[in-house]
């Protein structure tokens, strides 16, 4: 993961980006976001920003998607961390994200539980 292609950050003109990690061509502007900054089809982000949309981070390494966070209202962010400084983050869902690597995001706590979750019983 350390050695993939370096692509220069922050090339001018529109926000489009290539995803670093699965290579798709990605449009900044998305439904259902006012600014998209994570690939909607590996969810991965880039470390670009220092403060939200200011493109000022000077990181700039990828960031993987860690985790869903359901907030109220069934809104969900995707909670990144950065595989150069691991800094977390949470970005909001855009409308074109792929539904099914976001399940598999939101499933992977009960796919590698911590402590055995078959022999659970009722705490009542
Ligand atoms: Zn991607
Ligand atoms: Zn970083």
């Amino acid at each position: 993961m350390t050695n993939r292609p370096k692509r220069r950050p922050g090339h001018s003109g529109g926000d489009d980006f290539v995803c670093v990690v699965c290579n798709s061509r990605v449009s900044a502007q998305a439904f259902g976001t006012r600014q998209r900054n994570h690939c909607p089809r590996c969810l991965w982000s880039r470390h670009v920003d220092h403060s939200i949309g200011d493109r000022r981070s000077a990181c700039n390494q990828a960031m993987e998607p860690i985790a869903v966070a359901a907030k109220g209202g069934g809104e969900w962010t995707i909670v990144h961390a950065c595989s150069g400084c691991n800094t977390i983050r949470t970005n909001r869902v855009a409308g074109d994200d792929d539904e099914v690597a976001l399940l598999i995001l939101a499933l992977r706590p009960l796919n590698n539980p911590a402590f055995p979750i078959e022999t659970l019983r009722p705490g009542y």
